[in-house]
């Protein structure tokens, strides 16, 4: 089958323009139309000759030219012989021994996989290509009390946007004024809008649809996650699974075994006193009933439909390979902030040892004011909501998985969590405190040196499609699932009953090298991935056999560090992304399988029992589009909720 080393893309010329696929398809058409003309005289309605001729010449040159241009640039470019050139040599070695009409067939049928194999191909990088369209032009920067027209690639971070009802959001930023909804389904796949109000993060190419909103830029165009989105689909089809290794490195040798063989056996018919004319269409038919294009594009073609149909859905592949990892997993790994909760977490108590509460908040959202944990974001909101200013707080360092430290005029500050009250040598003594450590909430503490200045209590919630997912995960078959936090374990176990984790599955007080840990130690009993947000968790991201970066629309590292990433909100899609995984591996072995049977039955029959041309071009192209479809049907796998 056609262009099998650009199949992944990496020659690039699979990828040009869109104006190169659909010439690709008028060549077909043409192919084919030329193929219907000759067809119809030679089975219908004897047309006269120079009619027939005409057809089959453009059959020929619409169907041939193309695939053997790009023969002769494997050829002289790579010195790789591939399989266009055995298409090329086996149809006009058809016409050499008056088999034109099959040798049009043969054309036509290969073109018309090679244009459907283009389209699934096409389909994944135009997803892209739509995201770029999608990308504002101009933005309405806030100068002063009015507003100017600016390009967008001006826009700095810190300037104020103006967002008009139905406008694309230009850039990444926040939300400083307005309240109102905004339609996502261009980055997550969610049809459903999300409604946003002040200090809620407002991502690139959504759309504004009902209110005016004010927003701050947060990053510069080329870090945005649009750009990032874009950046990792053209990383990812530089990534090659190993079934498709497989498949270009069959193909490669036995492109040069079969034509060695065909004219291997033309000789050896020769000598045997075959008359010359008989001996060539022999060997042409061999030639045809050995090339191995299904074999070739049956691997491509299933994982370009199954990367294509999750990237509908808002689950990003960093290429084949994470698609056949994917599939192998056995056990699940959950970070919990942010990635099985929200990170919107509400302030449940606020106790200050410092006398007025004012103060001790300030203090707070000074020193979270830097920190990118969900828990600093909700610190800071809430403190925002009750109408206070943080302080300035400077030199400031965050400890993973324990909090975070930093100095203001009166000296050293930190906040963090038990762990961190104990490296500072703090005591949790005062009877105010109790009462919060006795909640399963998470329990931040603020304190100078040694000394306590109070502490704070947050309600981590889970998303509302954890538990779904998780049941999800359960039903098709994940073996174990497991839940590792830096949180205290009461915390930890309330959010564990609440999706359905069992106590002995909740891993809590870690640390980021002991989850990397805990990855290792679950691996030795199979795959693992591991599902986190990027914060506290890269490291576990990366070291399992499958990261998936969770609610990725934000976190630069996540998407860095992982192999997937879930851009929407909804967990039950990774359930549906692991069975999407396990069913491309199916159709890929059944394709593969399938392949190289059907092959078999062509050679041994073309080596022993006068296969007919007409039928090697029938059998041999029949099984490739076969081939072709069963892995398109992939395109149509709905990967939304069950
Ligand atoms: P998880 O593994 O559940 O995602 P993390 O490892 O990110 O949690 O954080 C563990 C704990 O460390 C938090 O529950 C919190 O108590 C504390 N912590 C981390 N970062 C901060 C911060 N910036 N401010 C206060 N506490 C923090
Ligand atoms: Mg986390």
């Amino acid at each position: 089958m056609p262009h099998s080393q650009n199949a992944t893309a990496q020659s690039g010329h699979s990828h040009g323009p869109a104006g190169l696929e659909d010439m690709g398809l008028v060549l077909t058409g043409l192919t084919i139309l030329g193929l219907g003309i000759a067809s119809f005289s030679a089975f219908l309605l004897p047309l006269p000759e120079w009619a027939v001729t005409g057809a089959l010449v453009t059959a020929y040159l619409a169907g041939g030219v193309p695939a053997g241009l790009e023969a002769l640039r494997e050829l002289f470019g790579k010195f790789r012989l591939d399989i266009d050139l055995l298409m090329v040599v086996a149809a006009l070695a058809a016409a050499a021994v008056g088999g034109a009409l099959e040798g049009a067939v043969l054309l036509a049928l290969f073109s018309l996989s090679g244009t459907l194999e283009h389209r699934a191909l096409g389909k994944a990088r135009r997803a892209v290509e739509a995201l770029m369209a999608l990308r504002a032009d101009t933005a309405l920067r806030v100068a002063g009390d009015t507003v100017v027209e600016v390009a967008v690639a001006d826009l700095q971070p810190g300037d104020h946007v103006v967002l008009r009802p139905g406008a694309r959001v230009p850039v990444d930023g926040l939300l400083v004024e307005g309240y109102g909804e905004i339609d996502e389904s261009t980055i997550t796949g969610e049809s459903v809008p999300v409604a946003k109000e002040v200090g809620a993060q407002v991502y690139e190419a959504t759309v504004n649809l009902n209110a005016v909103l004010t927003m701050q830029v947060a990053r510069s165009l080329d870090q945005s996650t649009v750009a990032r989105m874009i950046k990792l689909v053209t990383e990812a089809q530089g990534m090659k699974a190993p079934s498709e290794r497989f498949s270009d490195w069959f193909g490669q040798r036995y492109t040069v075994a079969v034509l060695l063989g065909a004219v291997l056996a033309y000789g050896v018919l020769m000598w045997l006193g075959t008359p010359p004319q008989q001996a060539l269409y022999q060997a042409a038919t061999l030639l045809v009933a050995a090339s191995p294009c299904a074999v070739v594009i049956s691997v491509p073609a299933a994982i370009l439909s199954a990367l294509s149909a999750a990237a509908r859905g808002g689950v990003l592949f960093k290429g084949g390979a994470a698609l056949e990892r994917l599939a192998a997993v056995k056990t699940f790994a959950f970070d919990k902030t942010g990635t099985l909760t929200t990170g919107r977490a509400e302030v449940t108590g606020v106790v200050s040892l410092m006398g007025e509460e004012a103060g001790f908040l300030r203090l707070l959202a000074g020193i979270e004011a830097q920190s990118e944990h969900p828990i600093a974001g909700a610190l800071r909101r809430e403190v925002a909501k009750r109408g206070h200013d943080p302080i300035l707080v400077s030199d400031v360092s965050t400890s993973p998985s324990e909090g975070i430290t930093g100095r203001d005029e009166q000296g050293p500050l930190w906040a963090g969590n038990p762990r961190m009250v104990q490296r500072m040598g703090a005591a949790l003594d005062h009877a105010l405190l109790a009462e919060l450590q006795a909640s399963p909430q998470t329990v931040v503490y603020l304190g100078r040196e040694a000394l306590v200045l109070g502490a704070i209590s947050v309600a981590d919630q889970p998303r509302a499609t954890a538990r779904q997912g998780i049941a999800a995960l359960r039903a098709s078959g994940v073996r174990q699932i497991v839940m590792m936090t830096g949180d205290r374990r009461a915390v930890a176990l309330r959010i564990a009953d609440q999706l359905g984790i069992s106590p002995q599955e909740v891993h809590a007080d870690l640390l980021p090298q002991d989850k990397v840990a805990l990855v290792d130690q679950l691996a030795q009993k199979g795959a693992v991935a591991f599902v986190g947000d990027g914060v506290n968790d890269a490291a576990a991201l990366a070291r399992a056999d499958v990261g998936i970066a969770m609610g990725a629309a934000g976190s630069e590292v996540a998407l860095q560090a992982a192999d997937v990433a879930l851009l929407s909100e909804d967990m039950a899609r990774l359930a549906a992304a692991h069975r999407l995984a396990r069913r491309t591996l199916r159709i890929i072995r059944q394709n593969l399988v399938f392949a190289i049977g059907a092959m078999l039955v062509l050679v041994t029959s073309g080596l022993f029992f006068h296969l007919p041309l007409p039928l090697a071009v029938l059998g041999h192209e029949g099984g490739t589009l076969l081939v072709v479809l069963n892995g398109l049907r992939l395109l149509a796998d709905p990967i939304r909720t069950p």
